[in-house]
């Protein structure tokens, strides 16, 4: 990287071990797992042994992973997916009003199908209250889908509480852990999950790969009709070069996530007190203890967190002002008008987010740069005082 790259949270680059471990599978090791001569044998054997690896990973069964070509497939089969095989059982489904913009959409077009859908309200920090949950759940429910942490202002749900909960009333609980992968310890069994979504280059493997954790027992209908590949829930030839990836990464992560863990709260509390210590008028976004351990996120009165993102990149550092999955639209993040925020609040915010390959001179750079430039544009701005 040329200049400093603090928006992990958008994109990872992918790890030189995760590249190294893929490229025989683009050449020499190019079976179909569907076919049935020695080629086909090799790649099916690979196939399903970094299943279990991956499966390992997050406590599951082997038979539980079901790979897909990223999250927001992974977000569509688990939501789609369960509430058309389960529509006999009722029409409700309660997702919170933080969810990832793919996660928003689907609950959209289910409303659009005859569902009917709860979006519960978050507090100030973020996270969703265990009560107002259990006052939304009806005898309708099927599937509560709450995302493991936000992508955007970090802050981390009780999510095994919520699994618990859902699991005592009988309803399905999905969570998309995109933002967390890597960075927590999910575990589907002790998280209570019925379905998890978790994507490979959130955790420095290649795009395009996901998987979709579907706990024994749960029903979904297939979205995607073929071949009847992933035990017929997803059908096309599986990834196997981004498969292998993601199982080397998923090996990098369980030897070296503990000690990464520890680096980026370092980075991230520095840049939170420094930040917090220097520029006047600055507040953090999101919760003050239950965040992403890589996750610093402002809002600076009287500017834009657009043009503190320009000016930045000018000096060649890379931040951003929220999702990079919505940063074309001109609306404010939703997930900042959720805690309560005002328009002109949630405009002026910054996230940064470190990652593997950060070092302690970003954030002193950033420290060096940030103060000045928020006073220059506090100076060009009409509606600061
Ligand atoms: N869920 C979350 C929480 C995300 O941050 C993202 C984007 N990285 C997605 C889903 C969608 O992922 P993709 O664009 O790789 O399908």
């Amino acid at each position: 990287m040329n200049g400093i790259y603090l928006d992990y949270q958008s994109s990872k680059p992918v790890d030189p071990r995760v590249v190294e471990a893929m490229l025989p599978y683009f050449r020499e090791k190019f079976g179909n797992p569907s076919s049935l001569h020695l080629e086909g044998d090799q790649a099916t054997e690979v196939l399903e042994n970094c299943r279990e690896d991956i499966a390992r990973f997050i406590h599951a069964d082997k038979d539980e992973i079901i790979f897909t070509s990223g999250a927001t497939e992974s977000n569509n089969l688990a939501l789609i997916g369960f509430a058309l095989r389960n529509r006999n059982k009722g029409n409700h489904i309660v997702i919170s009003e933080i969810e990832h913009i793919s996660v928003h959409n689907i609950a959209k077009f289910l409303e659009k199908s005859g569902f009917e859908v709860s979006r519960i309200p978050v507090d100030q920090y973020g996270r969703i209250s265990l009560q107002k949950l259990h006052d939304r759940i009806t005898e309708k429910t099927i599937l509560v889908s709450i995302g493991y942490a936000s992508n955007e202002i970090g802050t981390i749900q009780l999510v095994s509480e919520i699994g618990k909960l859902c699991r005592e009333k009988g309803i399905a609980f999905h969570s998309d852990a995109v933002a967390a992968e890597g960075l927590l310890p999910v575990d589907v069994t002790k998280d209570n999950l019925d379905l998890l979504t978790l994507s490979s280059n959130d955790i420095y493997g290649p795009k395009g790969l996901g998987i979709l954790y579907v706990k024994e027992g749960t029903k979904l209908n297939t979205l995607m009709i073929g071949g009847g590949q992933e035990r017929g829930l997803r059908s096309g030839t599986e990834n196997i070069p981004a498969i292998v990836g993601m199982r080397k990464t998923v090996e990098i992560m369980q030897k070296e996530m503990d000690i990464e863990v520890k680096r980026f709260t370092q980075y991230r509390d520095e840049l939170i007190r420094g930040v917090l210590e220097t520029i006047p008028k600055c507040h953090l976004n999101g919760h003050p203890q239950h965040r992403l351990p890589n996750n610093a996120h402002f809002r600076f009165d009287g500017i834009e967190g657009e043009s503190l993102l320009l000016s930045l990149k000018d000096k060649g550092i890379s931040v951003s002002t929220g999702s990079a999955c919505t940063s074309k639209t001109l609306e404010p993040s939703h997930t900042l008008i959720a805690l309560g925020l005002l328009h002109e609040e949630a405009h002026g915010s910054l996230q940064l987010t470190c990652g593997r390959f950060s070092q302690p001179k970003d954030v002193e750079k950033v420290m060096e740069v940030l103060p000045g430039v928020v006073e220059r544009l506090r100076k060009l701005s009409p509606i600061y005082r």
